[in-house]
């Protein structure tokens, strides 16, 4: 896709925060190697991996699902003006919502908002400053929040984990729940006709994936089951960000064999543009080509 991707009568757009050089592979990748990385740098770099930083590029962006009763805003990036631990998120201005304004989605329009998981770079844009006070960004939207994510973030475990970012919970999650603008969902849930969430647990307890089905056509909007195209050559791998390392392999074994098999876009949050892409079976993985492009990106 350019950046809308239609499928069926559904269309779904990518709205960019950002895309740069942030995540080191010996940092993000336990199973990762010297001997690995430079196997893989030609086809790494320069789109997906930085050299002279050393560092893999990763897209931090939100999905909008347009539907013809409803504008549903899929993961809302790092924000403005939070403090955070990471350098790159603390502090930050990057107008992510002036840009959803500018592609023409009213953020007043917007009708539902999903999280898919409750990390620093998918809620972030959830609350504005107004007056000093954070407050819904979406002012008409009901918010979509997975009860069991939100359980586990809520809890002694999860404020431990938070302390690696700051608590974001604090600004982009709780002032959305004392407007009364959220709602605790099942993993599983049914948002409209032909939208649905499914559980995606591993990456984090109560992560969901956004299932989009519209005349025969279908798209996964996979939130981070896949942080980077290393995931694809290499579906074993989990990030040491995973909560449960063990059941986000399995989540993303499963999903990536079921997409083999079917005529269906993968939309992973944090693949540089287009983002969107279909999986076929490589070797001992999988291979990836991008909307619009004519060839796999290895293979
Ligand atoms: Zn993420």
């Amino acid at each position: 896709m350019a950046d809308t991707l239609a499928i069926g009568r559904v269309s779904i757009s990518r709205v960019e925060e950002s895309t740069f050089a942030v995540l080191d592979p010996f940092e993000v990748y336990p199973d990762m190697t010297p001997a690995l990385l430079e196997a893989n740098l030609p086809w790494l770099a320069p789109r997906f991996f930085d050299r002279a930083a050393a560092r893999l590029n990763l897209a931090f962006q939100g999905f909008v699902v347009r539907t013809a009763d409803a504008l549903i805003v899929v993961d809302t990036c790092v924000g403005d003006c939070k403090s955070r631990r990471r350098a790159s998120f603390d502090q930050q201005a990057w107008g992510w919502l002036a840009r959803l304004e500018a592609a023409g989605f009213r953020p007043a329009d917007v009708t539902h908002v999903v999280c898919t998981h409750f990390h620093v770079d998918h809620v972030g844009g959830n609350t504005r400053l107004d007056n000093g006070q954070w407050v819904p960004s979406f002012p008409n939207a009901r918010y979509l929040f997975p009860r069991a994510e939100f359980d586990y973030w809520a809890s002694k475990a999860g404020a431990t984990a938070m302390q690696r970012t700051g608590d974001y919970l604090a600004d982009s999650v709780l002032p959305v729940i004392t407007a009364g603008q959220a709602e605790l969902v099942a993993g599983d849930h049914a948002l409209t006709a032909g939208i649905g969430l499914r559980p995606a647990p591993g990456h984090t307890p109560g992560g969901v994936v956004v299932d989009v089905q519209s005349e025969g056509a279908r798209a996964l909007l996979l939130g981070d089951v896949l942080h980077t195209l290393l995931q694809i050559r290499y579906p074993d791998w989990s990030t040491r960000f995973c909560v449960d390392p063990v059941a986000s392999r399995r989540t993303r074994l499963d999903i990536l064999r079921w997409a083999a098999d079917r005529d269906v876009w993968l939309l992973p949050n944090h693949f540089p543009a287009p983002s969107a892409g279909r999986v076929q079976r490589w070797r001992s993985g999988y291979s990836w080509q991008f909307a619009g492009e004519v060839s796999p990106v290895f293979a």
